[in-house]
């Protein structure tokens, strides 16, 4: 994954979880890395450890459901590394778990606001960066969620959706300009999101043993990997861990590409 070498990304939602482990693994790859979300105090630390290490950080508070945080996000990422060449769309609410006739409106529209609109953030303000650059990856965190029915996700199901057709609908129209716009699945992994989602004892998903979920590195593995150029033929499509061939091709441990898939 040489080629990553001095190339910049921002990842969304790097405080924990999934967004943390893909800012360290894109670090350690050379990138320059952008770590946003809205609780500094941890995006902070985790930059501090990636200079400890070597690499190149920086952290900025950004709202991802307010575009202005989002477009000064992508400023910032210029203004401090030079460019932007990867996006990872990661930030991503799992609550309110409930019925619909059950959930609150308001928290509802926020987790349409962070999951759907905030991916769209994400692409207008990015794209045009990377049309000046002629070239750019940007990675849309989806789920199985996106494609299927989940009792109590009814917010989490549809806004996957909706942010899977804006990854179609951004390579309609990029891909030929030399922007990859990719979707990714990356499971059921190892944090917090499933430690809400055992809490609400809501649908099999809530009763899966937390030792199947995956560790944050494993999929992040996989995000580095769709930014390079042996990733190329992806595009416009959500690819998921739980293809062997996805496994392989990112250079996954193969104890790891001979494990059953699981996903959300
Ligand atoms: P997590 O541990 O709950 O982390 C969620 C991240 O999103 C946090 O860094 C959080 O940071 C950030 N975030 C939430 N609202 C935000 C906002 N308004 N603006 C900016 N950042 C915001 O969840 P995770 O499991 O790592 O999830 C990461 C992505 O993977 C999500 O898109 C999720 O849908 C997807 N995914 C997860 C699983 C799984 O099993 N865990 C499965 C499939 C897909 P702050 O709170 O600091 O803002």
């Amino acid at each position: 994954m040489g080629e990553l070498k001095g190339k910049a990304a921002i990842v969304t939602g790097a405080s924990r979880g999934l967004g943390a482990a893909a800012a360290r693994d894109l670090a350690a790859q050379g990138v320059a890395v952008l770590l946003v979300a809205r609780t500094v105090a941890d995006i902070e630390t985790i930059a501090r450890e990636i200079e400890s290490a070597g690499g190149r950080a920086a952290a900025m508070p950004c709202d991802v459901s307010k575009y202005d945080d989002v477009a000064a996000a992508v400023a910032r990422c210029r203004e401090r590394f030079g460019r932007l060449d990867i996006l990872v769309n990661n930030a991503g609410l799992i609550e309110p778990i409930a019925r619909l006739a059950d959930s609150d409106p308001d928290a509802w529209c926020t987790a349409a606001d962070v999951n759907y609109k905030g991916v769209y953030h994400g692409l207008r303000a990015a794209i045009p960066v990377m049309l000046d650059q002629g070239k750019g990856v940007i990675v849309n965190i989806s789920s199985g969620a996106a494609t299927g029915t989940l009792e109590g996700w009814s917010h989490y199901n549809s806004s996957k959706a909706a942010a899977l057709s804006l990854t179609r609908c951004a390579d309609a129209e990029y891909r030929d300009l030399g922007i990859r716009v990719v979707g990714f699945s990356p499971g059921t992994v190892a944090t917090g999101m499933q430690i809400a989602i055992k809490a609400s004892g809501l649908n099999p998903v809530s009763q899966l043993d937390p030792s199947v979920h995956r560790d944050p590195a494993v999929p992040a593995r996989v995000i580095t990997w769709l930014c390079t150029d042996d990733a190329a033929q992806y595009s416009g499509v959500d690819v998921s861990i739980g293809d062997e061939e996805i496994r392989r091709r990112a250079g996954l441990p193969e104890t790891i590409i001979a494990s059953a898939s699981g996903g959300t």
